[in-house]
């Protein structure tokens, strides 16, 4: 990271807290990044903002450039107690249009995988994505876009406080994991992020792409493992 971009990260980190303690969150005590704790409740605080809280302070926010482009912001889908929360990378153009995430081509693969592979309806998973706008083209998030929209992703975590975390792709498991993986390699192997077990997945965007008989596998078993991992 440039001295550049750990300047932009620190202010915008200020920022948010500020923004926070103003609108009287400051209770929320947060960890380190990366420490580890015994548990999500006692890592996150038992008394985390809920998703309410989190969505009002969001706004109709323009903290990074690609509020230009969007249509809305997507915060994200399903109940604030859900023990399974899916992370992927931002919005696409249907997410764009109608405000909910995975709702396109990835998104049908995903909900079949919840609902025919795992068994378990998809309003019973909280799905987001680690940036809330969709940036243009599709591309990946840029770091400084990733940067502003951190704290919202962390008071998603923090709200719905679940049992494991899923990271569809390589973009969300290195913006959570804190540095940069190799996705075909880490996926399917058991991470933590803040005390909350964290499996790395592909991204059923890719999966559409080489939908091949040994990813459809691999994503499969990471998706097995996870949901048994909420159930011990
Ligand atoms: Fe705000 Fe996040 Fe959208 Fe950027 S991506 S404008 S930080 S909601």
């Amino acid at each position: 990271m440039s001295r550049r971009e750990i300047r932009d990260a620190l202010g915008a980190a200020r920022a948010l807290v500020r923004e926070w303690s103003e609108e009287g969150l400051e209770r929320w005590e947060r960890p380190d990044a990366g420490a580890s704790v015994e548990t999500p409740a006692a890592g996150l605080g038992a008394d985390a903002p809920g998703l309410a809280q989190v969505r009002e302070i969001l706004g109709d926010c323009t903290r990074c450039a690609i509020h230009r482009e969007r249509t809305q912001i997507v915060f994200g889908d399903g109940a604030p107690d859900d023990d399974l929360m899916f992370v992927g990378e931002g919005p696409g153009q249907q997410e764009d249009l109608r405000g909910i995430p995975f709702c396109g081509r990835a998104g049908e693969l995903l909900t079949r995988m919840i609902e025919q592979g795992l068994e378990i309806p998809r309003s019973s998973v909280y799905i987001c994505n680690i940036v809330k706008c969709r940036p243009p083209g599709n591309r990946t998030p840029l770091p400084d876009e990733v940067t502003a929209c951190r704290g919202f992703l962390d008071g998603q975590i923090a709200a719905v406080r679940p049992k494991v975390l899923v990271t569809l792709g390589k973009p969300a498991a290195s913006t959570l994991l804190g540095r940069y993986v190799a996705i075909t390699r880490l996926r399917g192997t058991w991470q933590e992020y803040r005390g909350i077990p964290l499996m790395p997945t592909l991204h059923p965007a890719y999966l559409l792409r080489q939908y091949t008989p040994e990813n459809r596998r691999n994503v499969w078993q990471d998706l097995k493992s996870a949901l048994a991992r909420t159930r011990r």
